[in-house]
């Protein structure tokens, strides 16, 4: 496997390193949080990992296209959690931009002035 994840810039996200393809990205995202970004990790107090602040919490959402066609889904980052969707053809889920729970209409937004992304474009 290889890893093709960098921090941005600012440390504040990831993103992918524009290598052309993206191995498995659910078992890298599963692989960075347990093991380099939330609290309580396995690499702490590691040598190499002096920097890391083990304090990180993930959310977001990425957009993932495979090299079949048809091959679409997105992964999903909450607190930590990884979960993947396939494209639903229909009304799409919607997540709030503000809390980032998932909103069932884009009518239905669960935080005052806060916008709804879809989670999959109808
Ligand atoms: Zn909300």
């Amino acid at each position: 496997m290889f890893c093709e994840r960098e921090p941005t810039d600012d440390g504040s996200g990831i993103q992918w390193n524009r290598a052309e393809k993206f191995y498995d990205p659910t078992e890298w995202m599963h692989h960075l949080i347990d093991h380099f970004l939330k609290p309580g990790t396995t690499a702490r107090g590691h040598p190499g990992f002096e920097h890391f602040t083990f304090d990180h919490v993930l959310n977001g959402v990425i957009d993932a296209v495979g090299a079949e066609e048809g091959d679409e889904w997105q992964l999903i980052v909450q607190n930590n959690t990884v979960t993947t969707v396939e494209p639903e053809r229909g009304d799409p889920d919607r997540m709030c931009e503000h809390c980032l729970r998932i909103v069932r209409s884009e009518d239905a937004s669960c935080c005052a002035d806060a916008e709804t992304t879809p989670l999959w474009p109808a």
